[in-house]
């Protein structure tokens, strides 16, 4: 796939750029990566890329003309086809998650765009299929929500990872992951959960669902709720606390509520 990135500092992705999993997806052939310089379609020696709002308050908003000329540059190189997805950043936007991430990833070109000081244009976003935040919190500009959301479409592209699927992260299957260990067995006399060295499978992988399922619903029981559970996850969910909240849980998710 190929992903634009529309800014007015380019320098920014100077490092994303050379990070080992941008590079892996680029020479493997899966992602070509481009970065356009908004400042490059602004007008005269002094670059006109903002100005102060009408009906007045603090601040610049960028101006329609720079940014959508970038946009009809970058869409131009397609040849007029009609196949990129244009994402403008910003709080306002719905916010970015794994399912997200996915649905990108199978674009053949995805266009993200980069706002700065107090936003852009409103008439801006007109040109967007999309408005997309990566959380509840004000950036100083769209770089580093760029750059998130890039990062998490590109591991997901054939051979970007070196090894290991991504099926089993956080999210993927709508649960936080299992906790993880690696070397050595005991580190400061704490040792890592006897099952890991047992060589069963079979019992690992309970042990695995019923620790993302303790953890999802201590951390992030919203993820829970909605969820068709299978009788296993039904059956740990049990265990795993007799509070009456887990009860009105597993009842809300039975009701279907
Ligand atoms: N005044 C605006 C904030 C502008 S922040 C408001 O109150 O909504 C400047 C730019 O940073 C935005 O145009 C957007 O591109 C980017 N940005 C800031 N926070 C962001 C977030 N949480 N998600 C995505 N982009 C963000």
């Amino acid at each position: 796939m190929k992903i634009t990135i529309l800014t007015m500092f380019p320098q920014l992705f100077d490092g994303f750029l050379q990070s080992p999993v941008v590079q892996r997806a680029i020479r493997r052939e899966s992602l070509e990566l481009e970065i356009v310089d908004i400042k490059e379609f602004a007008p005269g020696s002094f670059r006109h890329i903002d100005d102060s709002p009408f009906g007045g308050g603090a601040g610049m908003v960028m101006r329609c003309q720079p940014v959508l000329d970038a946009l009809r540059y970058v869409k131009g190189e397609e040849g007029g086809a009609p196949a990129s997805f244009t994402v403008a950043l910003s709080p306002a936007g719905t916010v970015f998650c794994q399912k997200t991430a996915r649905r990108y990833k199978e674009l053949d070109h995805l266009i993200l765009i980069c706002g700065h000081y107090e936003g852009m244009d409103e008439r801006i976003y007109r040109h967007a299929d999309e408005e997309l935040s990566i959380g509840d919190y004000i950036l100083t500009g769209g770089e580093i929500a760029a750059m998130a959301v890039a990062d998490a479409v590109i591991r997901l592209l054939p051979g970007a990872l070196r090894d290991k699927s991504t099926e089993e992260e956080s999210f993927e299957n709508g649960l936080l992951e299992y906790p993880q260990y690696t070397q050595p067995a005991v580190f400061e006399g704490e040792a890592v959960p006897e099952v890991l060295l047992s060589g069963n499978h079979e019992k690992i992988r309970k042990w695995r669902l019923k620790e993302s399922l303790r953890r999802t619903l201590e951390r992030r029981p919203d993820l829970l709720a909605g969820r068709i559970l299978t009788e296993e996850e039904e059956e740990f969910l049990r265990e795993l606390g007799t509070a009456g909240e887990t009860k009105e849980l597993l009842r809300d998710l039975k009701s279907g509520k």
